[in-house]
């Protein structure tokens, strides 16, 4: 490692992704120093993280749950400077101090500072795949532009990044001898549930994922198979490659974390245990390597490594994911929205398990998705898909 530290701004810093980032950062204190720390209005988390971390400034995008962290860190008498809002979110995203961002803001919430690290032309780090799966082609336009540099932290990704020849995301010089990318899917926690038994799971059981420790959205887009239905899309883009040339393969260890498949005949894996410190100490250093903190893969003490096709017909998610990104436009961001919508209420006892197919599935066919050119456009989108999924979740009560 040559020079200063690299200066990092975490949005989401209190989820699943950015405390896991601040336990691989706490291992390199030479390395990294945190600019700024951010969180939706889990205030108290956030405190706690300042207090060790002492960033330059703290966000939350919730105005109340500010005021009280601002009175908490003058209390102590803290250097770290509070700010509120959606604003504030993309000042320290974009701010000229800050080298690398780590995108872990849950859903499209994360869209717009996400985006506004991209077009300062940071080194970002992206875990929040809805931006991605909600703005797509001007996402990747954006980073083409700015000279971001853009490093998937998703550990399917992480793991098609590293088996392919070293070449920036969004340029397809790299595929060339490529036949196939061969997503990892560790089915969830319902891989062997029959249809009758879908019908009664409970948010308590699908946020208990076998293998993962993930935030409770997530967990449940896991349990759907939406999850791997997003991260098709969200491969599409950050390798440049269409849905049919991406499958899905269930493997409910999670040893294996993605393939790359070539036309002669080799295949590469990225392997490790399920971890996700292992894919965001990758994209932390990369090209270097660093101790991630992971416990290590014990080869001698694997049972055995299991493969299957997805069963789209228990869970229709995949298949409705794979059909938003062939119709282009913003049907991914329709898709996204009432995804979003539909989680929400499962995990508030609002609707059961198969109603969030069809929710999904029908906002698709209700909602127009034109080509957007601009993120206020694709927002306007995402909140029409919202009101016509919520629209369904009262007509379904
Ligand atoms: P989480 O729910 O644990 O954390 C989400 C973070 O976003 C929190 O810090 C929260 O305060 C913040 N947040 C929520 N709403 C916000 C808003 N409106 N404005 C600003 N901040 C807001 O989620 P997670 O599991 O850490 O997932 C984060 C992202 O990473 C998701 O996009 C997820 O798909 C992706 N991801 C997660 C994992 C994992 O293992 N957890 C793996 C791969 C990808
Ligand atoms: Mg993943």
């Amino acid at each position: 490692m040559a020079g200063s530290p690299q200066q990092l701004t975490l949005l989401g810093a209190t989820g699943s992704i950015g405390t896991q980032t601040l336990a691989v950062l706490a291992l390199h204190p030479a390395r990294y120093r945190v600019y700024a720390l951010t969180a939706g209005s889990q205030w108290q988390a956030l405190a706690a993280q300042c207090e060790t971390w002492q960033p330059r400034y703290a966000v939350l995008a919730d105005e109340q749950a500010a005021l009280s962290l601002r009175n908490h860190l003058q209390a102590l008498g803290s250097q770290t400077e509070v700010l509120a809002g959606d604003a504030a979110l993309a000042q320290v995203a974009a701010a000229a101090e800050v080298d690398t961002v780590v995108a872990a803001i849950v859903g499209a919430a994360g869209v717009r500072p996400t985006l506004a690290a991209v077009h300062a032309g940071k080194r970002v780090l992206l875990a929040n795949k809805e931006a991605l799966v909600v703005t797509g082609q001007l996402f990747m336009d954006a980073v083409t532009a700015s000279g971001a540099q853009l490093l998937p932290v998703d550990s399917e990704h992480n793991a098609i990044f590293q088996c392919l020849p070293p070449c920036a995301p969004g340029q397809n010089a790299r595929l060339a001898g490529v036949r196939k990318l061969l997503l990892t899917a560790s089915g969830g926690p319902f891989r062997t549930f029959t249809a009758e038994q879908l019908a009664t799971v409970t948010p308590e059981q699908a946020v208990r994922h076998p293998n993962w420790n993930m935030g409770p959205k997530i967990s449940v887009d896991s349990a759907t198979l939406m999850n791997k239905g997003l991260e098709l899309i969200e491969a599409c883009w950050l390798f440049s490659v269409p849905p049919s040339l991406i499958d899905v393969v269930v493997h409910p260890q999670s040893v294996l974390h993605s393939m790359v498949e070539y036309d002669d005949g080799s295949v590469l894996a990225q392997l490790g245990t399920p971890d996700m410190k292992t894919p965001i100490a990758c994209a932390l250093a990369w090209p270097e390597r660093i101790d991630s903190g992971a416990r290590r893969l014990d080869f001698t003490r694997l049972a055995g490594l299991d493969f299957e096709a997805p069963d789209e017909t228990r869970f229709p998610c995949l298949q409705l994911a794979r059909e938003a990104m062939q119709a282009g436009g913003t049907a991914t961001a329709v898709l996204n929205a009432a995804n979003e919508v539909a989680v929400a209420a499962f995990l508030d006892h609002r609707l059961d398990f198969p109603g969030i197919p069809v929710v999904v599935a029908e906002t698709l066919a209700r909602v127009a998705a034109p080509a957007c050119t601009d993120v206020d456009a694709v927002m306007a989108v995402d909140a029409a898909a919202r009101q016509v999924a919520t629209a369904q979740l009262t007509a379904r009560t």
